[in-house]
């Protein structure tokens, strides 16, 4: 942390500053940004604000980022802020406009910021393609073209990183959740014993009390109101609650995985059904590293709310042969 801190030190005193200007400018008192330059994973060094509203929020968003499970599914690959038409729209960080103009009928902004991307829509763009911009810099306003929103208006602010859509209210909130795995040892002890089940299911409970608030299958998503695939079983999880791996097997991965939040995915071993892979959503910790090998019941990290949520709660997937199923259909008792 310290030598990260002193590596970024310079730059972050010039993003900070920006930051600085930009509240003395505005008036506005949240130091969400500032906390995230200094902290944000990708972000070092740079100071990023929402595109319309207060630049360190709170915002009004309208739709949640809620991005396809596959590309070629509908999906919200953005979040739509609530702004008046005429609102000005500004540079959600440092870069340079790439593209500035109708696409589809509405005006399109598109800055680039080194490997993250941002897209403003719609807009009366008044910088040019090839015009490098300050973070929080004017784009233009918030065009009176029928948009998504229709018939409030909104700004669709959307994020890409390195191809992958990801959530651009990740870039501006305060670093709350810490993306590296801080081990067992910062765990408050052992989760509870698992409940007996002798069924020789091929997967056991991720939670001490099981409890299933929301199934697998198709469903009206709570935040978007898009009927879409439920892609794994929601179980009930207070904040902090911990989630174990549901068999023996080996981390793949950790990380923020856009809607999903900081997730865990876990490798287990071939069974009757195919080779089993699990992945536990929403964490508000991960204690866990990839290529670890774990026993059956392992904490891989702790329940939160992080990602698109609506309250703190496991979102469990199982892939069998690396194709979704029901995860219900591997526990004890089906
Ligand atoms: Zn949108
Ligand atoms: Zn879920």
């Amino acid at each position: 942390m310290h030598r990260s801190l002193t590596a970024v030190a310079s730059s972050a005193r010039r993003a900070l500053l920006v930051v600085l200007v930009l509240h003395l400018a505005t008036g506005a008192t949240g130091a969400a940004s500032a906390g995230v330059t200094a902290s944000g994973p990708g972000v070092l060094g740079r100071a990023w604000v929402y595109p319309v509203g207060p630049p360190a929020g709170p915002v009004d968003l309208v739709h949640d980022f809620d991005p396809p499970d596959d590309p070629w599914l509908p999906g919200h690959r953005g979040v739509d802020i609530a702004a008046p038409v005429g609102a000005e729209v500004r540079a959600a960080g440092s870069g340079r406009v790439r593209y500035a103009g109708p696409l589809a009928g509405r005006g399109v902004v598109v800055v680039d910021h080194g490997t993250v991307r941002t897209t403003y829509e719609p807009v009366a763009a008044t910088v040019t393609v090839g015009q490098r911009v300050h973070v929080g810099a004017p784009l233009g306003t918030l065009a009176a073209t029928p948009g998504h929103c229709a018939p409030a208006s909104c700004l669709h602010w959307g994020a890409r990183e390195r191809g992958r859509y990801r959530d651009p209210g990740a870039l501006v909130r305060p670093a709350a959740v810490r993306l590296l795995p801080l081990g067992e040892r910062t765990l408050s002890g052992d989760p509870p014993p698992p409940p007996a089940t002798g069924t020789g299911a091929p997967l056991d409970w991720p939670v001490a009390q099981p409890r299933v608030t929301s199934p697998y299958g198709m469903r009206v998503h709570p935040v978007t109101g898009v009927y879409k695939l439920h892609d794994g079983t929601d179980f009930g999880a207070a904040c902090g609650t911990p989630v174990r791996s549901a068999a023996a097997g080996q981390v793949t991965d950790v990380g923020m995985r856009g809607a999903y939040g900081l997730q865990v995915t876990v490798r287990h071993a071939r069974t009757a059904a195919g080779e089993l892979t699990t992945s536990y959503s929403h964490l508000s910790r991960a204690a866990v590293s990839p290529g670890q090998r774990l026993p059956a019941g392992r904490t891989v990290g702790l329940a939160g709310t992080t990602g698109s949520s609506t309250g703190c709660h496991l979102h469990f997937m199982v892939y069998a042969d690396a194709a979704l199923a029901d995860p219900m259909t591997f526990l004890p008792g089906q």
